[in-house]
């Protein structure tokens, strides 16, 4: 899939319609950032969202991955490359949020078995101290991958309206967590809570 073409059809059938980047967003609940992370080609709006976009801009999910309005015959040429396209995408995201609890486990189980070491081994403390410190690098360097992968995909759920949305970064990184819930405000009703991490892509259900 052309993102560059993708992106550019986007941004012209929003045009289309009169809205600005802003008031897109506000429809889909994503952020203006979002959008311009679109209508640049560095990235494709997530599956739950197209079939969302199209009804906005009263064109097919099969032109909006086309980056084109499409006759019939071609219509029928490009559907068959879009739909494998997606499901190829839907696997490298299940690859990805794997690749991100092996490096979550990978860089915890480092820093556990530094500290363990210099615990009990019988070395000098400069040497307790630098496999701390080795520990500590590996597990800081281990979380930043993990967090940045973890969040790019699936979303959050809101407690109070059962609504998916996806966090910013800086929510991301500092709100109060537990190991699958993060403490954070819903862009759709405003309550601020708990909300549960989903695999799934953020929808507008
Ligand atoms: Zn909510």
């Amino acid at each position: 899939m052309d993102y560059k073409k993708i992106g550019l059809f986007i941004s012209q059938e929003r045009k289309a319609k009169n809205l600005t980047q802003a008031s897109l967003a506000q429809k889909l609940y994503v952020s203006e950032k979002t959008i311009s992370k679109w209508e640049n080609g560095n990235g494709l709006p997530e599956t739950g969202l197209l079939l969302k976009i199209c009804d906005i801009f009263e064109i097919s999910v099969n032109e909006l991955l086309s980056g084109e309005r499409l006759d019939n015959q071609r219509y029928k040429d490009k559907a068959e490359d879009n739909i494998t396209n997606l499901l190829l995408q839907k696997k490298n995201n299940k690859q990805k949020i794997l690749f991100s609890a092996i490096c979550c486990i990978l860089s915890c189980s480092v820093l556990l078995v530094c500290i363990t070491l210099a615990s009990f081994l019988d070395i000098a403390i400069w040497l307790r101290i630098s496999l701390i410190i080795y520990g500590a690098i590996i597990f800081v360097f281990g979380l930043t991958v993990a967090i940045i992968y973890d969040i790019n995909i699936g979303s959050f759920e809101c407690k109070y309206c059962g609504k998916k949305f996806a966090p910013s970064t800086k929510e991301y990184v500092f709100a109060y967590h537990s190991f699958t819930k993060r403490r954070l405000k819903c862009p759709h009703c405003g309550k601020i809570g708990m909300c549960k991490k989903s695999l799934q892509n953020k929808d507008n259900n």
